[in-house]
């Protein structure tokens, strides 16, 4: 397995292997992987089979992180990360650094010299995640497209546990007619319910506990749609009452929408998905599911 820190070496590599006719498969992340990253990875072996090339990036994304978010405490575990992808069959490991991605060139003096192309979704963006978290989305979609230019991809794989993220990638797949094929793979979870997520290591034993509130409130919906249908501002305040018992848990947004259009509904049937961010103490937990 290879690991790629420059642009150009990641570039040249996979026009080579274009040229040949070999197909690639990227799995984009920020690292501190675990079991979720790792079945993407596999995804990505299926998806390009025997002779195609996975590539993993690892790259935490400054520019999807608010001032008051936790860009700088992000858990940062690259010799482990390496050994978990060549273990999980990954060929290539790209780990750039800022001052590739976003070169500032001299503030002084030369401005044009410094990073000033974005790419953003425009609709799909507003709602939810969009709302707490405002250029979160315009740092991802430019990520991915810099990402995508970079590493030549027939096939990226993103999770369902970012569904709106996954959405919008799709939807910009669409709009700029990007010629690589998005495939969504499902949540991993715990045993228990909570879904695998690199921020699951900031919370303290109690707060882990705590934390399931988010996949009870899913599968609580889940079994009552699956009889009937309710109004979405019903369903919300049952969650609200049966989220605020846990002491540390605050309620960021809790959504019922169309999942093509993330168009928010009013009566939740099944087909409808079910999206919510909760604060535990001070991690920020989203989970999501179809109903
Ligand atoms: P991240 O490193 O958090 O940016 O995530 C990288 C990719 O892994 C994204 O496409 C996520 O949706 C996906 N991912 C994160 N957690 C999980 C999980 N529990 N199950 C499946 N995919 C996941």
């Amino acid at each position: 397995m290879k690991h790629i820190e420059t642009i150009k070496e990641m570039q040249s590599l996979a026009l080579n292997w274009k040229r040949s006719g070999i197909t690639i498969a990227l799995v984009p992340t920020m690292g501190a992987l675990h079991e979720g990253h790792l079945s993407l990875i596999r995804s990505a072996c299926q998806a390009v089979q025997l002779h195609g090339k996975v590539v993993v990036s690892i790259y935490v994304n400054p520019i999807q992180f608010a001032p008051n978010e936790d860009y700088s405490k992000y858990p940062r575990t690259l010799q482990n990360d390496l050994r978990l992808c060549q273990e999980a069959g990954a060929d290539a490991v790209f780990t750039p650094s800022n001052e590739v991605m976003y070169p500032s060139g001299n503030e002084d003096s030369n401005a044009p010299l410094r990073y000033s192309t974005f790419v953003s979704e425009e609709v799909l963006s507003k709602t939810m995640e969009g709302i707490s978290r405002p250029a979160h989305f315009r740092g991802v979609t430019t990520v991915v497209n810099k990402l995508f230019n970079i590493i030549l991809p027939d096939y990226a794989i993103f999770g369902e546990k970012d569904f709106q993220q996954a959405t919008i990638i799709r939807r910009m797949v669409r709009d700029l007619n990007i010629p690589t094929q998005i495939i969504v793979s499902p949540i991993v979870r715990e045993s228990d319910g909570l879904a695998l997520s690199s921020r699951n290591r900031y919370l303290s034993p109690d707060e882990r506990t705590q934390a399931l509130c988010l996949s009870k409130a899913l599968k609580m919906v889940q079994e009552k749609v699956s009889i009937q249908s309710f109004p979405a501002k019903e369903l919300k305040e049952e969650i609200r009452v049966m989220i605020e018992k846990q002491p540390d848990a605050k309620i960021d947004y809790i959504e019922f929408f169309d999942p093509e259009s993330l168009v928010p509904v009013v009566e939740v049937n099944t087909g409808t998905r079910m999206a919510l961010a909760v604060y535990i103490g001070k991690t920020r937990l989203i989970d999501n599911a179809i109903l």
